[in-house]
């Protein structure tokens, strides 16, 4: 270690700087159960931080189906799938889940994060131009940088200047347009049937990443067939960890463009496959989500009156219409002394920072979830009341 002392105080000074900015994240020990609630140092605290949107993360069909399966086929997968072949279980799981999408095909891969990577990998390379909103998440923007594709992002759902970049990228053959369809930090959904206008025009091919929306809008299949326009997306992106309640994701579209990734996105080939565990209750969850059983529409009308109550107390929630509700608060303290303000009220109700949101955007992030009781409702909005009075004092 010949660098010992300038690394140590490299570090340090990182981390204390993060701490003077409010920037610094614990991982506080919380005992997590699957309901509503946590446990953080002996406190109970309503557990509005979680993207388990439809409460399915404890469902008895989900936990019946892992247990099982870890039980027949192991607790691991063994290897990349590309190298030791697939389970039938997980070609059930894709065979429903292209139905489901009404797409050819479909591919699971590790995680929301892996997708996102392994689709830029597998479409872009330096002669490619990905169009990507700049409030995209992040794993979107790790895989356009590791395609090496030129990366041109757009204001935030801002669709003159994203005619503007695709005017000026005229003459690039391949291109891509790439974005959220309910944006993760404000809850708001991208203007699609502009988005799939512009690129008709332009010839770009687009991939949607519908994280947030799965499970919920669109009867559990996405924003895109909200709209209406689930065959004008070229590549569907969802993950299993949020509203599924389980952990993975997919990547839904033709058996042509499902091969491609399957044998070029590098977050697929090089890397172990999902355990049988998790691939069965995301099967589980999907047979939930399509008996819609009133959970979804359950938890927008629960935001929309959230929301309503919020803009009554003076509070700013963005633009968002779905089950995230941002509070922007704006300063990074502030925005941390709310949090502990709804934490001594039984809320646990994250503050979302810099470098995750813009600078002098801090907020509170709730994300409601179907199983929340009315009594839950009511406590929520008491002590949002009680935080307008302090804080408009
Ligand atoms: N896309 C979006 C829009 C996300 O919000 C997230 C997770 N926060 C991901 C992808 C990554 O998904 P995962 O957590 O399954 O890796």
């Amino acid at each position: 270690m010949t660098q010992d002392n300038f690394w140590k105080e490299y570090v340090a000074a990182e981390l204390s700087r993060m701490r003077e900015q409010s920037l610094l994240r614990e991982m506080p020990l919380v005992d997590r159960g699957v309901d509503r609630f946590i446990d953080h140092a002996g406190q109970r605290l309503l557990n509005l931080a979680s993207n388990n949107y439809l409460g399915l993360a404890g469902h008895p069909a989900l936990r019946e189906a892992a247990a099982d399966a870890a039980r027949d086929l192991g607790a691991g997968s063994g290897a990349s799938r590309i190298v030791t072949g697939t389970f039938a279980l997980y070609d059930a799981l894709e065979r429903e889940l292209a139905e489901f999408k009404g797409t050819q095909a479909a591919l699971t891969v590790g995680s929301g994060y892996a997708a996102n990577v392994a689709i830029m990998t597998a479409l872009a390379d330096r002669n490619t131009v990905v169009f990507s909103d700049r409030l995209n998440h992040a794993s979107i923007i790790d895989g356009i940088t590791l395609s090496r594709a030129e990366h041109v992002r757009y204001r935030h759902g801002d669709m003159d200047h994203l005619a503007v970049m695709m005017a000026r990228h005229a003459d690039t053959r391949r291109k891509i347009l790439v974005t959220d369809t309910v944006f993760s930090m404000d809850g708001d959904r991208a203007d699609l049937p502009a988005i799939v206008r512009l690129c008709r025009d332009n010839g770009v091919l687009i991939v949607v990443d519908e994280a947030h929306a799965a499970g919920i809008l669109g009867n559990g299949r996405g924003l895109a067939h909200e709209m209406g326009l689930a065959d004008e997306i070229d590549v569907h992106m969802g993950t299993f960890s949020k509203a599924f309640g389980s952990y993975g994701a997919y990547v839904a579209a033709s058996a042509d463009l499902v091969a491609l990734v399957r044998n070029r996105g590098r977050s697929f080939v090089f890397s172990t496959s999902l355990p049988p565990s998790v691939m069965a209750a995301n099967l589980a969850a999907l047979g939930l989500v399509r008996s819609d059983d009133g959970r979804a529409e359950r938890l927008l009308t629960m935001a929309a009156d959230l929301r309503t109550h919020l803009a009554a107390l003076g509070f700013d929630t963005g633009d968002s219409t779905t089950q995230i509700v941002p509070v922007i608060i704006g300063g990074n303290d502030e925005a941390v002394a709310a949090r502990e303000f709804l934490m001594a009220r039984g809320l646990c109700v994250p503050a979302i920072r810099p470098p995750t949101v813009p600078a002098g955007t801090a907020r509170l992030r709730v994300s409601l979830r179907a199983d929340l009781t009315d009594t839950d409702m009511a406590g929520v909005r008491e002590a949002f009341a009680a935080l307008a009075g302090e804080m408009h004092s």
